[in-house]
């Protein structure tokens, strides 16, 4: 049974897109099997993989005009797909507001290829409107990039409340796998300051590696290639294959429970 992972935090420019495509791309490394949605109407994630968005993607299935292993498209990285998004997703949260079920139509779409895959991970986009609700509905698991910066904490807490009322009213299988601290630079005391009060509130959810703010991170998205093709070699590659091991011993003990 295929694992969904969704990539969630309303605050823009925090890491989820670069999370979702490098640890993805990671964890295919790894030989296991991962299918990337870009859910988000910014169409970062698709571009990220060298998709292309001129070809049907997540926003055809929704409104049933393919299915989603029609729309499913290969990238440089073996062992990794990709469902494209991008504008016509703006049009989707517009016109779900209007349907009954509105929450459930991202579940419903992903359901025919959820157990072709070891994993599927959603990118969503920074707000906690009616597009990252149907994500986190179709999600069996959320991960949080959270940057090292002041007010994370307060915005996390928004995303948290969210969280728990999806669990009570829309999907009650929803469990937080972990927060991950994203452009992490040691020099910076406030960094330190905010892993240390976001330790205090939320322990053993904190994943062990810190993905460091690392220039190559930064470029390969111009190169629509992931981070360990772009440059295996740099900090940025190395961090998110050390947070893909962790990932994968916290989904090993999830099945085994
Ligand atoms: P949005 O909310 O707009 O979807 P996001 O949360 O998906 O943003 P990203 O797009 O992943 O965030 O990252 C924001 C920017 O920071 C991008 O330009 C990305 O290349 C860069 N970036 C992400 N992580 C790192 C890092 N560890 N080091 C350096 N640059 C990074
Ligand atoms: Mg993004």
């Amino acid at each position: 049974m295929g694992m969904v992972i969704v990539f969630a935090n309303q605050k823009g420019g925090v890491g989820k897109t670069t999370t979702a495509v490098s640890l993805g791309s990671a964890v295919a490394e790894t030989g296991s099997s991962v299918l990337l949605v870009d859910f988000d109407p910014q169409g970062n994630l698709s571009s990220n993989v060298s998709a292309d968005r001129k070809k049907p993607g997540i926003y055809q299935v929704l409104s049933g005009e393919h299915s989603a292993e029609e729309v499913v498209q290969s990238t440089p990285q073996e062992g990794l797909s990709v469902i494209a998004g991008g504008a016509d997703l703006t049009g989707a949260s517009v016109e779900l507001v209007q349907e009954d079920n509105r929450e459930y139509f991202l579940r419903n779409a992903l359901e025919p290829v959820r157990d072709q895959y070891d994993f599927i991970f959603i990118d969503s986009p920074p707000s906690l409107g009616i597009l990252t609700v149907n994500a986190l509905i179709a999600a069996d698991h959320v991960i949080v990039p959270l940057q090292c910066e002041y007010f994370a904490l307060e915005g996390l807490t928004q995303l948290m409340q969210s969280i728990r009322r999806i669990q009570r009213t829309g999907n009650n299988k929803l469990n937080i796998f972990g927060i991950v601290l994203t452009m992490y630079d040691s020099r910076i005391n406030l960094a330190n300051e905010v892993i240390r009060d976001v330790s205090k509130h939320f322990g053993r959810l904190i994943f062990r590696t810190l993905i460091p703010r690392n220039v190559r991170l930064s470029e390969a998205p111009s190169h629509s290639i992931p981070i360990n093709l772009y440059d295996p070699s740099s900090i940025g590659a190395k961090s998110y294959a050390k947070l893909a091991q962790e990932v994968l011993t916290r989904a090993k003990e999830h099945t085994s429970r």
